[in-house]
């Protein structure tokens, strides 16, 4: 299972960023305007267990923000878990009052 999360990249020819996806463009991953079109639903690419989150996703009304990134991962991070533990059942928890995620996180 790949996530990735890339990649403003300084351009030589141009002030500002750009986008440089490499190596990745050769992975048959559907692409748009050079981002990677993901499921919103999940934030899988049109490669199953491929996620891309962050600014090189792209997907209609997104937004390049810090806040959009921890979105997109946490609903990745969801659909990683049924492919990582198929046997077992998700469970929704918030780590401010799930006692054995904080235990697991070292936090009281
Ligand atoms: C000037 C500016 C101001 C901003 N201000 C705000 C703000 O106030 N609030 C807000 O929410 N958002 C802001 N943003 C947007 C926010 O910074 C981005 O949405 C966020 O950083 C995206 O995170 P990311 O991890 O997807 O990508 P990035 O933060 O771009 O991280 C990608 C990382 O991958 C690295 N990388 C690239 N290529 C490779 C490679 N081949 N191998 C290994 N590593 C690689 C890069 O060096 C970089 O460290 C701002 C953006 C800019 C440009």
């Amino acid at each position: 299972m790949i996530l990735l999360l890339i990649m403003l990249m300084p351009s030589s020819h141009s002030f500002g960023l750009k986008i440089e996806l490499g190596p990745i463009s050769e992975w048959g991953l559907n692409l748009e305007n050079n981002l990677i079109s993901v499921n919103t639903e999940n934030f899988e690419t049109s490669v199953p267990r491929i996620f891309a989150v962050g600014d090189i996703c792209s997907y209609p009304g997104k937004l390049k923000l810090i806040l959009s990134g921890f979105h997109e991962a946490a609903l990745a991070a969801k659909k990683m878990f049924t492919y990582c533990h198929n046997d077992k059942k998700y469970v929704f928890r918030y780590t401010t009052s799930s006692k054995d995620i904080q235990e697991k996180l070292g936090v009281k």
